[in-house]
């Protein structure tokens, strides 16, 4: 993972929106630029030049020092004793630019006042800076998502046959106890296990005590996290026979979206991409049932750039890392949804999920 190169990647972009340096207190794009990792800080990025300087408070000064050093980052970092003196660092820092760009999406009303009151230049709005740049993966913030994936995929592999019998948090908690053996920090959310024809129906159901049992359709949408990365991937079972009415959604879902995955690539846009799967489901019928968009960026957070729904007019572009998951839910019914997370690439995609997704049907338990 090359972090030392990104903050000149974000300075390139700064010319375009007018603004001679950028404050960014967003802590994941904080993160993303300098590698520090804690919960408090502030960066003031110089347009021209090399000024990179962090300002955090009395418990990271030495952590951010040390993990912008690690990351090859240059860069000052200061601590501010008081929040007082910490809006004193930045008040200096942005004194000698006549317009710094905040970042809109994440300045509260408060915080846009209290600097506004004072500091003595042209604070500007931007919208999305950082966020652009991190939309483009590099080979190891990719190699970390692959390595998240083997995990989740791994630790599914080893429950699934198990699942029968378990309550839902009970599966869940096997899935983030496994991930965490495998080496993941933790999981990438809290992961999803629905079961049945009222918690499946529910696209972000939280496990409860229902136990999963012959008859149901199982949702299960696990994730881990490796290096501050995360994972995302869903699959769907039916514990015992599927009913012709479970196969015959399985066999939907499952086509909208292998025809979505096999549609990916750099240059088509994210709006054609969802309508690739809404269209197929929606021909077959059941299209008021598919209730949420198709897919999402992932990366520093698990939900992020680019969102892939009807209304998005984002393009794909080669390194974003999306998901594809549509889905169909009725209360009564359950739900299905197949998800696999995916790099766009010039011509594709590359699948980093491999959890087989052929068939709803439970693999036996193993007979020792
Ligand atoms: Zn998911
Ligand atoms: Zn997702």
């Amino acid at each position: 993972m090359s972090i030392a190169h990104r903050a000149q990647r974000v300075r390139a972009r700064l010319a375009a929106a007018d603004v001679d340096a950028l404050l960014l207190n967003d802590l994941t794009n904080i993160r993303w630029v300098t590698g520090f990792t804690g919960s408090n800080g502030w960066v003031v990025l110089d347009r021209t030049g090399d000024g990179l300087t962090l300002v955090t408070d009395g418990r990271y000064g030495q952590q951010a020092a040390a993990q912008m050093a690690a990351a090859g980052v240059e860069g000052v970092v200061l601590v501010g004793a008081t929040g007082a003196d910490t809006q004193a660092h930045l008040a200096a820092l942005c004194a000698p630019h006549a317009r710094v760009g905040f970042e809109a999406e994440h300045v509260t009303f408060a915080q846009h006042a209290r600097w506004a009151g004072a500091f003595q230049t042209d604070l500007r709005p931007t919208h999305g800076i950082v966020e652009a740049e991190r939309r483009v993966k590099d080979a190891g913030e990719i190699e970390a998502m692959a390595r998240a994936c083997a995990i989740a995929d791994q630790a599914l592999a080893e429950v699934v046959p198990h699942l029968e019998g378990l309550t839902e948090a009970e599966a869940r908690n096997r899935l983030e106890t496994r991930m965490r053996e495998l080496g993941a920090t933790g999981p990438s959310y809290e992961t999803i296990v629905a079961t049945g024809p009222v918690n499946a129906a529910l696209p972000h159901h939280r496990p409860t005590d229902t136990v999963i049992e012959s008859g149901h359709t199982v949702i299960i949408d696990v994730g881990a996290l490796v290096g501050g990365y995360h994972s995302d991937m869903t699959r769907t079972f039916v514990v015992g026979d599927p009913t012709p009415l479970q196969q015959a959604l399985y066999d939907l879902v499952l086509l909208a979206q292998q025809a979505g995955v096999a549609a990916v690539k750099a240059g088509m846009s994210v709006k054609e991409l969802d309508g690739v799967c809404r269209g197929i489901i929606t021909e077959a019928g059941y299209g008021d049932w598919f209730t949420h968009g198709t897919g999402h960026g992932v990366g520093l957070l698990i939900h992020e750039d680019p969102f892939v729904n009807r209304a998005g007019d984002a393009i794909l572009q080669v390194g974003d890392v999306v998901t594809v998951e549509p889905g169909v839910y009725r209360d009564g019914f359950g739900g299905v949804r197949v998800e696999d997370l995916v790099v766009v690439t010039e011509d594709g995609c590359r699948v980093l999920t491999a959890s087989p997704k052929d068939s709803p049907c439970l693999p036996s338990p193993p007979t020792t």
